[in-house]
């Protein structure tokens, strides 16, 4: 609960006047029974219509003022509420900003976004039921206590038997349901996941025509949730039916009880009628405060899987960096007994004792199976994780002691699969580079032989892509992030193979473009294609995780059986006059 006072304290104001304005407003219910019973006693029984008029114009006035206060209360409550719920929106979505991949893998993209809107709409919730209720249900419940026993001791005591019965009643049914609770929150991000995905990928779902499995699985999913939402609030239900109840009783039995003493004119007909709407208010405040409970064990669950968020160690800082302020000069690359694993517990490794080393300006092809841990090699470059084993070093420097922000800016990484955004052509290029103008945003086109289709678009440059760059063909998508790339004028550039939805011609061409724009920058290409990596300075085979064998091209031709075969299997038709 710690983690909320810095919001409290920020909205203070909010949270002072808030339950202010509701004590001001309970103390108001709690006194107009006070004059009823007084204008039936002393005003109605003796006919005394100034009595009764001026005792009027004070309820009306008192009216007035709960009326005020309430919908003051109301608005500090909700304003308090959501502006709390804004920060912690923004804390944790920045939290999640800062996640490394590896912190990522932890919680789905479901359950994050889950947490993101439904978790901290609970704690919204709750906090406004909390800012609204928390001063005026005690003090009804009290004041209405203090006030029933002042007017009857001897009534009183029936709400001593009742009240005790409900509230231990209340508090059985929020221990039943507060684990009912969570579940049902567990399943909502499994909902959430599913529905993320399959958005995200409705494409292929479509082009596999596998809707109706899509259909079945969410159905399934769907189903759960609502079976566990039930389970959830079937116990919630019986809470307002059994209050009720028990205010029916017990004003029954006051009226029987009353009613008697009135006729023996033991008590005064007002002060009975006035110590029903005590009763009233004490079932009512019960209530009330049954709520604020129930909210509370929601928000309690929902609190835990925030925390789960905000208390993830984040396991790739630069807090340590030795170089903070180093930024990358030249691009040189050296792998040192490099050793990898996704999952830490698990004995099998994802790269196992990688060596090699790349000087700026070079060209490094990688070859392999898919799976062999190509992308995996390249990704702990720009720290996207980090090495087990063994050290990653960039101009001789470990990759861990520059702050990430510089060892980022130095690294260009384009994917198989890359995001465009919605919004223009320009504006998805300088993504890149803020900065750039459009000249250099042309240039870098040109490069990435992009340029020829960009100029057959309506607008050019201005042209308007759709989220995800779907109003583009693969090829186009793949080129466009090329020249993205190269506008961050990296120092390293990584293509992971990123041409793969490109012609041959086009990517040599692609291939020549780069090493003229960018000959001091390192250039690793990754590619299943081997006319992708011929022309490479060092080209390095992988098989499971190891290097298997490293050198250019006619050196791997003589020493390298996996290289042969792929090679062969790709270039059969010239293997002849490769050989020759
Ligand atoms: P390649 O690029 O050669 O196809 P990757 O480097 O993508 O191979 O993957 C190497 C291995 O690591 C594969 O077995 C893959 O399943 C696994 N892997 C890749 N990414 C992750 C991840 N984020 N979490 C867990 N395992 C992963």
């Amino acid at each position: 609960m710690k983690k909320y006072w810095k919001y409290v304290s920020r909205y203070k104001i909010y949270f002072i006047l808030g339950p202010l304005c509701m004590i001001i407003e309970s103390m108001g219910e709690i006194v107009l029974p006070y004059l009823t019973a007084d204008i039936i006693n002393v005003g109605t029984v003796n006919g005394d219509i100034p009595y009764i008029i001026q005792a009027g114009l004070k309820m009306a006035g008192i009216s007035l003022i709960m009326l005020c206060a309430g919908i003051a209360g109301s608005w500090f409550a909700i304003n308090g509420a959501s502006r709390l719920a804004a920060d912690l929106r923004k804390d944790v979505f920045a939290r999640i900003q800062k996640f490394s991949f590896s912190n990522i893998d932890k919680f789905s993209t479901g359950a994050l976004i889950t947490r993101i809107t439904n978790d901290i709409t609970q704690i919204q919730s709750f906090t406004q039921t909390m800012l609204r209720t928390t001063f005026r249900a005690p003090i009804m419940l009290i004041g209405s206590m203090v006030m029933a026993v002042v007017m009857s001791g001897q009534l009183a005591g029936v709400i001593g038997i009742v009240v005790p019965v409900l509230t231990a009643l209340t508090y059985i049914l929020i221990l039943i349901a507060s684990p009912r609770y969570t579940v049902m929150q567990s399943k909502l991000d499994a909902l959430n996941s599913d529905t993320q995905q399959t958005i995200t990928n409705i494409r292929v779902i479509k082009s596999f025509v596998s809707e109706q499995y899509e259909k079945e699985k969410f159905g399934g999913i769907n189903d759960e949730l609502t079976e566990k939402s039930t389970h959830a609030l079937k116990v919630m239900i019986w809470l307002r039916p059994i209050s009720r109840l028990a205010i029916n009783i017990t004003v029954i039995a006051v009226l029987w009880i009353g009613g008697n003493h009135v006729t023996t004119g033991e008590i005064a007909l007002g002060t009975l009628t006035a110590f029903i709407g005590y009763l009233n208010q004490i079932l009512n405040s019960l209530n009330t405060l049954a709520n604020v409970l129930l909210r509370a064990s929601r928000a309690s669950a929902s609190d835990k899987r925030l925390a789960q968020v905000m208390n993830e160690t984040i396991d790739l800082t630069d807090d340590e960096a030795a170089f903070p302020d180093k930024q990358v000069e030249s691009g040189d690359i050296e792998f040192k007994n490099v050793t990898f694993r996704y999952f830490k517990h698990n004995r099998e490794k994802v790269l196992d004792n990688i060596s090699f080393s790349v000087r700026s300006g070079q060209t490094v092809g990688i070859i392999g199976s898919t799976g062999s841990g190509k992308t995996t090699l390249t990704s702990l470059i720009p720290r996207l994780y980090d090495a087990d084993e063994g050290e990653v070093l960039v101009d001789g420097v470990n990759v861990k002691d520059y702050s990430l922000y510089n060892l980022r800016e130095s690294v260009s990484m384009v994917l198989q699969v890359n995001t465009l955004f919605s919004g223009s052509v320009e504006e998805n290029l300088q993504w890149g580079n803020e900065n750039a103008t459009l000249d250099e945003i042309k240039e870098a086109c040109r490069i990435a032989r992009a340029d020829e289709f960009i100029e057959t678009f309506e607008g050019g440059y201005s042209h308007m892509i759709e989220q995800g760059g779907r109003n583009l063909s693969g090829g186009q998508r793949q080129r466009l992030c090329i020249a993205r790339a190269l506008l961050k004028k990296p120092k390293i550039l990584i293509l992971d193979d990123s041409t793969s939805a490109v012609d041959t011609a086009t990517e040599a061409m692609i291939r020549e473009g780069l090493k003229t724009a960018l000959p001091d920058a390192t250039k690793i290409i990754i590619a299943q294609r081997i006319t992708s990596v011929i022309g490479a300075d060092i080209i390095i085979v992988i098989d499971e995780g190891k290097i298997d064998s490293m050198g250019n091209n006619s050196e791997l031709m003589i020493n390298s059986l996996p290289y042969r075969e792929i090679y062969y299997s790709q270039m059969g038709d010239n293997k002849e006059e490769r050989n020759g």
